[in-house]
């Protein structure tokens, strides 16, 4: 009010502020400026707080600095010049990428809002990692049931269009006004046509190992990943396909009645306008065949999370008994924690669902056979609402907490090689049974001793990872990934869904470990903030952008591919460079570039920037 008052009471023609980062406060005094009839470009912030005080321990010297950059900003204001606002058209598709809990959440919010919705997920259905639970905790809802309405809803809303099979390839354009090149793969099988019977499957004789199944079962060539799959409808893996292979086959033509089966499909590439993003293509997980101390792979009866989940769900590979590879039930389990999570080693970072989803274990294990079980961990991390309270409820339910990282796992063989003592100090005699156990060296911090525990199967927690394609995927949306390999956030406190690039938002286990509440809320917001901006209809863009004098621009090109932003392109007809106004961020790389001194930097002169320097010279 103060700043405004003084504008219009004395017909000011420059503002110059004095205080905190640009960051915080140039869009309020910009703001001031244009309210009180002055062009907003003809306000320069001073920033004396993180550029000084903050960082300059001395504080005699800290006021010299200070008086030093105001006196730069006062310079400089003097050639300070007034800009356009500039404003561009905003497209109200909203394109979701990844169709897991999260782009499902995402999608469905922005087309019950009213938005058209284009739903890419790269797998033949989505669900994403939650259709593969049997129960989540802490509330042990049936996993389908509560999924499967989501992704029926998704696959049949009239504002979303669904394009399993497909990947993003290419993203041009700016906020608002995206163009983005989708590939749909061939699934070989006209979904038009095909009724879902499920005949080609059945007549198919060839198999391969079940991604859904986590490899512990087989699918045929033609197969829809699982029974609740949206779209319910098959595709033909070519690489196991023996048609596409040796030309002979085809049962599953000769057996579809509906005529469905198109051995010609191809891929196909489709180019769609969105005027805003969601990416929310979920996790992987470590492999633990990179710890090979736990023997994962190499002994029977080490499983991960993913696989026990399968084992354990009624529609898996052994219809929900928890059982070992040779049939028989486990006696003893051992779940071992932080399984290349906190580790400097392998992921620095807590995987924050893993002590949830190993309490759910031991008490799905307790609640179906009569088994010993024990969970070896760092420190028990049940954060989210209700999580204390089934941790809780598991220390009643007789499960065992060995406070203590968990090293190795050996099977009988290696264990008689490497530690015959220990064998024998625990009673081991050579007997059939004995020969059948796995041996986890643990620590037990309470204890403070090292102690082996002789189990009949292991599960291991293994660390949620970033995506191995996210960095493929990060250089085609111009988003950054974080320093763990997660998409990185405009700010983890007050932007968390946002992205350094306007119109592109986050969602879910993309960002960073995450349950299924949280991806939820996150979907949620992320969709709130795409639909609350393709809703404004226009947007306000920088107008602080590079500047090419064509009569200058020699056509050497170099700027083209310097910009951070994509936002300089070629004329070929003119032999000159052109910046894209709405792509360019003013960073200035291309004016240092430019060998002809074509480029200016609007609000960034040379001369305001010298003016600057001879202002904090000059003092
Ligand atoms: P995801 O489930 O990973 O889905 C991402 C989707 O994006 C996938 O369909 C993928 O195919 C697709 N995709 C990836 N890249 C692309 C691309 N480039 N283009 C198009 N599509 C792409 N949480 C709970 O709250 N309760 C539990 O009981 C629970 N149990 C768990 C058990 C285990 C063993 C594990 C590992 C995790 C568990 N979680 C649990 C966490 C839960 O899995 C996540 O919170 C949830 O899956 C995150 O959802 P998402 O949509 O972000 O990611
Ligand atoms: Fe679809 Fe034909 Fe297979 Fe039936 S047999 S599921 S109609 S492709
Ligand atoms: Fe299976 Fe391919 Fe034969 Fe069809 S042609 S039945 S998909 S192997
Ligand atoms: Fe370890 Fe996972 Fe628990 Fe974090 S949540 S402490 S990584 S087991």
């Amino acid at each position: 009010e103060l700043v405004g008052k003084a504008i219009r009471e004395n017909n000011l023609n420059r503002v110059v502020v004095a205080a905190c980062s640009p960051l915080m406060h140039e869009t309020t005094f910009r703001k001031v400026c244009m309210l009180s009839g002055l062009n907003q470009y003809l306000f320069q912030m001073a920033n004396i707080r993180e550029q000084c005080s903050w960082v300059t321990e001395d504080p005699e010297l800290a006021t010299i600095k200070a008086k030093a950059i105001i006196s730069g900003a006062v310079s400089k204001a003097r050639y300070l010049e007034p800009l356009n606002i500039k404003e561009v058209k905003i497209n109200p598709t909203i394109l979701v990428i990844g169709g897991g809990i999260a782009g499902i959440q995402a999608a469905l919010e922005c087309a019950e809002a009213g938005n058209k919705v284009i739903l890419v997920e790269k797998t033949p259905s989505i669900g994403g990692h939650m259709a593969q639970f049997d129960k989540t905790f802490p509330t042990l809802d049936c996993s389908a049931c509560i999924l499967t309405p989501k992704m029926t809803a998704a696959g049949q809303h009239t504002n979303i269009r669904l394009m399993t099979y497909s990947e993003v390839k290419e993203i041009k354009g700016y906020v608002g006004n995206f163009k983005v090149k989708i590939l749909e793969k061939a699934k070989y099988v006209d979904h038009n046509k095909c009724t879902g019977c499920g005949v080609c499957m059945e007549k198919c004789p060839y198999k391969a190992p079940n991604e859904f199944e986590e490899g512990l079962a087989l699918r045929k060539a033609i197969y829809i990943p699982f029974p609740q799959a949206v779209p319910n409808k098959p595709v033909i893996d070519k690489n196991i396909c023996v048609y596409f292979k040796t030309g002979k086959c085809r049962a599953c033509e000769k057996f579809c009645e509906p005529k469905a089966i198109n051995f010609e499909d191809t891929d196909r590439e489709i180019e769609v306008d969105v005027g805003a993003i969601i990416v929310a293509t979920g996790y992987d997980l470590l492999d633990p065949r990179e710890i090979k101390q736990l023997g994962y792979k190499r002994y029977d009866n080490v499983y991960t999370g993913l696989e026990f989940e399968r084992i354990n769900n009624a529609s898996g590979p052994t219809a929900g008994k928890i059982q070992l590879k040779d049939g028989r039930t486990p006696r003893s389990i051992a779940i071992l924690h932080c399984i290349g999570s906190r580790d400097k080693n392998y992921y620095e970072y807590c995987s924050r669902v893993c002590c949830m989803y190993a309490l759910k274990y031991a008490h799905l294990i307790k609640e179906k056979i009569e088994a010993d079980v024990f969970n070896c961990y760092i420190d028990m991390r049940c954060f989210g609402k209700g999580y204390e309270e089934f941790y809780h409820r598991l220390t009643e339910e007789g499960v065992d907490f060995i406070r203590g990282k968990a090293v190795s796992v050996l099977d009988y063989n290696d264990a008689k090689i490497l530690y015959p003592e220990m064998l024998e100090a625990l009673g081991f005699t050579d007997s059939e049974e004995d020969k059948k156990k796995l041996f986890v060296r643990t620590e037990d911090t309470l204890l403070k001793k090292t102690m082996w525990l002789p189990v009949d199967m292991v599960i291991l927690c293994n660390a949620i990872t970033p995506r191995h394609d996210a960095k493929e995927l990060s250089r085609l949306l111009n988003v950054s990934i974080g320093k763990d390999g997660f998409f990185l956030e405009k700010h983890p406190k007050l932007a968390p869904v946002s992205t350094a690039t306007d119109g592109i938002f986050l969602a879910g286990a993309c960002q960073g470990p995450k349950d299924i509440p949280d991806s939820v809320a996150q979907a949620s917001a992320a969709a709130a903030a795409a639909i609350s901006l393709v809703q404004r209809n226009k947007v306000v863009i920088e107008s602080a952008t590079a500047f090419i004098f064509e009569e200058l621009c020699s056509g050497c090109k170099l700027c083209n591919d310097i910009c951070p932003f994509s936002a300089i392109t070629f004329d070929e007809a003119n032999n000159k460079s052109q910046v894209n106004d709405a792509l360019c961020k003013g960073c200035g790389t291309c004016v240092s570039t430019c060998p002809s001194s074509a480029i200016k930097a609007l609000h960034f002169t040379d001369k305001q920037i010298f003016a600057e320097i001879e202002g904090l010279l000059n003092l």
